[in-house]
């Protein structure tokens, strides 16, 4: 006699509809070998990846390494980068229907320079797929069960899965559903969580001298120091504010003072000419010109107005102070914005307690990916490459090993 044996497809649960949750949902469930169910607690999956790069999608950069990230395992940021490069993503975006280009300084985006047509890539195949997806629905607990695991909704009800990927996302920009509480979920199965800070995020400075400036642009070098020591500089815009700084440099010089003593900023607003330079300019420009419109036409006028009024408080407004000043314009660095305000957030499930294919070492069959682990990138497309790279990974150890 012959028996037809039906085997039950494994179910896989993946915590968090994100950049992350989305792409491995999508490995999976093309593979047709699981049930695969992704549950997100917003409406709608991937809010956070409409949203990025100002609603344009910088998906990744060209000049990738983990040498733009912070993680307590670069080493193994790299090879998760390297198995699934930047090149790798817009081949496997491209699969799904995407072209994407780069602009002039590696930062690649979807030619139609629309973040939410990467949301709708990803969308479309997990349907096509037959990933089953579970809106509205925020995963509070996931206790073990015989076999696997039990997710426990908010909204109530639970959900038996033999596997569960954690890509709940961090702390930052918790308006897009990512409060936390994905890290309460990792330590209720074992893990460790290194201390969190916002970063990608605008800065509080002292305001006394930048009284006025709010909203003012100015393209400078910036650079950041920890007491004495420089940490990092950037080329970019800084943004004035009434509470500090914004802008691209900023956020770039915010990843590096999260945790640093004493943090301040100085900005060389004529980063192209030396300080002798402008000085004896100045010195030229002094015999003729009134005090008050020594640096007009050299910075913008609101600008130029607040450095001069800097130099006058520090003794007096003569031409080498005012060129020392347009070049070192100190900001003492009082705080951040916080996790509302940032992009991504520092710390996080150690990479140490996953395996090289981001299992979990603390519990048998969890998978964890994007930001909840300890690796976050630079401004410029390296968080959502984290993000997708990770993602990637698990999906394909899960494939191998389930
Ligand atoms: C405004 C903004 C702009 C950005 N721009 C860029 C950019 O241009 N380039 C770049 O590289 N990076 C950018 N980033 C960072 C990048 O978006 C994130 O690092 C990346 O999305 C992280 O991916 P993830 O999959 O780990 O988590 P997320 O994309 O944050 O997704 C996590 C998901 O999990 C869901 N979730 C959380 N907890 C639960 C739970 N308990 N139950 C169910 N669901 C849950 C959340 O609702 C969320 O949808 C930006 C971030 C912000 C806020």
């Amino acid at each position: 006699m012959r028996y037809n044996v039906v085997m039950k497809r494994k179910i896989v649960a993946v915590v968090g509809g994100g950049a992350g949750g989305m792409l491995c949902a999508q490995v999976l469930a093309a593979a047709e070998k699981y049930r695969v169910v992704l549950i997100e607690r917003g409406a709608r999956p991937g809010r956070k990846l409409s949203a990025t790069g100002n609603g344009q999608g910088n998906v990744t950069n060209l000049s990738m390494g983990a040498e733009h990230y912070f993680s307590d395992d670069r080493a193994k940021v790299a090879c998760i980068l390297t198995a699934f490069s930047p090149e790798d993503l817009i081949a496997f975006f491209g699969g799904l229907g995407g072209l994407f280009e780069s602009d002039g300084q590696g930062r690649v985006y979807p030619s139609g320079r629309q973040a939410s047509a990467v949301t709708d890539l990803l969308r479309f195949a997990l349907a096509r797929a037959g990933a089953e997806v579970l809106l509205e629905r925020t995963v509070t607990a996931i206790s073990r069960r015989k076999g696997g695991y039990e997710l426990a909704f908010s909204e109530g009800g639970t959900l038996f899965a033999d596997a569960v990927v954690l890509a709940t996302g961090g702390k930052a920009a918790p308006n897009f559903g990512t409060d936390g509480t994905g890290y309460a979920l990792a330590r209720s199965l074992g893990h460790t969580v290194t201390p969190l800070y916002p970063a990608l995020v605008q800065l509080k400075t002292d305001t006394h001298f930048i009284r006025g400036l709010k909203g003012v642009r100015a393209n400078c070098r910036a650079i950041a120091y920890e007491g004495e020591k420089e940490v990092a500089h950037a080329r970019g815009d800084v943004i004035f504010t009434d509470y500090g700084v914004s802008g691209n440099a900023v956020f770039l010089l915010s990843s590096y003072l999260t945790d640093a003593q004493s943090p301040r900023l100085v900005f060389d607003f004529l980063p192209d000419r030396t300080e002798e330079e402008l000085a004896a300019f100045l010195e030229r420009k002094a015999a003729f010109c009134p005090r008050e419109s020594l640096l007009g036409a050299v910075l913008s006028n609101a600008l130029g107005r607040a450095v001069l009024r800097r130099a006058e408080t520090g003794g007096g407004c003569t031409p080498a102070v005012a060129a020392k000043l347009v070049k070192n314009f100190e900001l003492r660095v009082t705080g951040t914005l916080g996790f509302d305000a940032a992009q991504v957030t520092r710390g996080g499930v150690p990479l140490a307690e996953t395996d090289d294919g981001l299992q979990s070492r603390k519990a048998e069959n969890v998978w964890l990916c994007g930001e909840i682990l300890n690796a976050d990138g630079e401004c410029g497309g390296y968080n959502l490459q984290w993000a997708f790279a990770s993602a990637m990974c698990a999906a394909r150890d899960i494939l191998r090993r389930l």
